[in-house]
């Protein structure tokens, strides 16, 4: 789990002009947005940079970051071609019409769209997905499922083939249909790649009996390690590579890279998991492969993959450390109907950010990993904390000039940076916290499906909230620092535009301003039309959200959950609308694109 401002949507576009076209003359050929659009979103967007200082480092962890960079580029472009068929191609083509072209600075415009959104499709200011390149327009199914496969469609197929389910549903795989074509692609290679073919056992015999029968209606998963072979292999070579540069200096560190090398191509992440999550590591650290399924919008149930390569901050991590104790005394706090036993020990970390790659790139703030249900169990979860995204000051400038835009004093200068931080950290304990598993046993991802993420961000969120008075009460926070973590809370609650159903954060950020505001714990001053909140009616407006969102998990109720969501996602033209603008005219950007100085950028 994540937290950060995503992109992720649905669109139109320029239809059946695709792929490669060649350039006569100075004019973009057709499905090429024209340089008039492109300020839409360029006027918009920022560019921060991130350069921690490496001087620090060994001459081998110099090393292993140079291999780790490297692995990161194969993960990116394999990242943006699970989002979308035809982005590598419509990048290439964009790459080499950018070298015939005579005006660079158009071209430019199209290549930092395609880096900000990585991959052809832009999402506008008004929250709209379209098409930049000439590509096909973006489906649910991304490039994880057949392009037209719809949610109706994998359910019928699922009921008629129980048990196809849990392969055609791993989020470690990629579904296809069981065309000649594809099942003689993927058999070869099996053949091609003997390591991969040994690595999972039973596979090409599956495929070679389906070959048989070969039938464009059926569908049949295979693993990414098969769907992305050569990169993946590549991918494998680097991590070694740099294992070894560390192995003298960071043993466990060059011990977890072997390891997760070796699960990109098993697609099963346990020993690399357990070995990231109890390892005890010097001043690197990475998040890599395929955790989170945010991008999935046809059934929330594909991981799409991401590289995070980390510098650690011992003397931030260890001050950190020291406010979250008794973690045991808030879990038994919450209002839930089931309670876990929760380590006082997590591993907490404080870092910056090197680089980040696929899924985790942009303004990502903070990572709890993994969400296997059973590895948690097992190994625990460790805790990123992304200083240079959390503290740095373009960011939250940005943030607070919109904060003042729309409250009226003195609630104006209740948004403070630590404030952010400590919510931040707070909501990536709550994944530690409350439901887990529904009252049947089964893990929420299972029970809940595509509704699992909106309530697992929703109830981390919630966590956070509730914990802060009682973190208050035990000396934790002082009072200030409690208004900080609920006007941080709050101002995480207001929307730029309507979300889109998919949007996982977003939509579960208006259910809880629906929540609040029904509930009086901020209200628009009618002369003003400036917002006003009242602080003392917030811990119980949190408490009794959190109580109804543990309740569902609990139950596992997909119908049930669903209802919620519909009952707390109103827009209201004459509430969220006029926030939304405040929000759209005071801030100075929309879109950060993330630049790195470890990449020479
Ligand atoms: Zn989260």
């Amino acid at each position: 789990m994540r937290i950060s401002l995503s992109l992720a949507g649905f669109v139109a576009c320029a239809a059946g002009i695709c792929g490669a076209a060649a350039v006569l003359a100075d004019e973009l050929p057709p499905g090429y947005w024209p340089p008039e659009r492109t300020p839409e979103v360029l006027n918009l967007t920022k560019t921060v940079r991130l350069a921690p200082s490496l001087n620090e480092l060994s001459a081998g962890e110099r090393k292993a970051v140079q291999e780790l960079l490297e692995a990161g580029k194969l993960l990116q472009r394999m990242y943006e071609d699970s989002l979308h068929p035809q982005a590598l191609e419509s990048y290439d083509t964009l790459v080499q019409l950018s070298t015939k072209m005579s005006q660079p600075p158009e071209m430019q415009s199209l290549l930092d769209l395609y880096r900000l959104f990585k991959g052809p499709i832009a999402t506008t200011p008004d929250n709209r997905r379209e098409a930049f390149l000439p590509v096909n327009p973006e489906t649910p199914a991304r490039n994880v499922y057949p392009p037209d496969l719809s949610r109706a469609d994998l359910e019928a197929y699922l009921l008629a083939n129980p048990d196809e389910r849990e392969s055609l549903l791993a989020e470690r795989t990629v579904v296809r249909r069981a065309t000649a074509e594809n099942l003689k692609e993927d058999i070869e290679k099996l053949r091609k790649y003997p390591s991969l073919d040994h690595l999972h056992p039973g596979l090409r015999r599956k495929l070679q009996a389906l070959q048989t029968e070969a039938n464009a209606a059926a569908l049949y998963a295979i693993p990414q390690s098969i769907r992305w072979a050569a990169d993946l292999s590549r991918v494998y070579t680097r991590l070694n590579n740099a294992a070894r540069a560390v192995e003298s200096t960071d043993a466990e560190f060059a011990r977890y890279l072997r390891n997760r090398a070796r699960d990109l191509l098993s697609d099963d992440y346990e020993s690399g998991d357990a070995s990231w999550v109890t390892g005890s590591f010097k001043h690197l650290n990475a998040q890599i492969g395929s955790y989170e399924t945010y991008d999935d919008a046809l059934f929330g149930a594909k991981a799409f993959m991401s590289l995070s390569l980390l510098k650690r901050d011992e003397e931030a991590s260890k001050r950190l450390r020291e406010g979250v104790r008794n973690l045991q005394a808030i879990e038994d706090a919450l209002p839930s109907p089931q309670h876990r036993r929760v380590r006082d020990d997590l591993p907490i970390g404080v870092y910056e950010v090197i680089a980040d790659f696929g899924q985790a790139r942009g303004r990502n703030s903070a990572t709890t990993l993994p969400n296997d249900p059973l590895f948690v169990r097992r190994y625990g979860r460790t805790i990123l904390l992304r200083a240079n995204i959390l503290r740095n000051p373009e960011l939250f400038a940005n943030t607070q000039t919109s904060w003042k835009a729309l409250m009226s004093s003195p609630f104006d200068g209740d948004l403070s940076e630590d404030g952010e931080l400590n919510r931040v950290l707070w909501h990536e304990i709550g994944h530690y916290l409350g439901v887990d598993r529904d009252r049947r046993g089964r893990p929420l991802d299972v029970a809940l499906q595509s509704a699992a993420d909106t309530y697992e961000e929703l109830k981390s969120d919630l966590v956070a909230l509730f914990a802060a008075s009682l973190l208050q009460k035990s000396g934790v926070y002082a009072e200030a620092d409690t208004v900080a973590v609920y006007a941080s809370g709050i101002n995480r609650m207001f929307q730029d535009s309507k979300p889109r159903s998919e949007q996982a954060y977003q939509t579960m950020q208006l259910m809880q301003f629906n929540w609040f505001h029904e509930r009086g714990v901020f209200e628009v001053e009618p002369v003003t039309s400036s917002l006003v909140i009242r602080y003392n009616r917030f811990h119980e407006a949190a408490a009794a959200m959190l109580e109804a969102v543990l309740k569902i998990q609990h139950e596992g109720d997909r119908a049930a959950a669903d209802a919620f969501i519909e009952r707390w996602t109103a827009w209201r033209d004459d509430l969220h609308e006029p926030i939304a603008k405040t929000l759209r005219d005071s801030r100075t950007f929309q879109f950060a694109l993330f630049k790195y100085g470890a990449l020479g950028e």
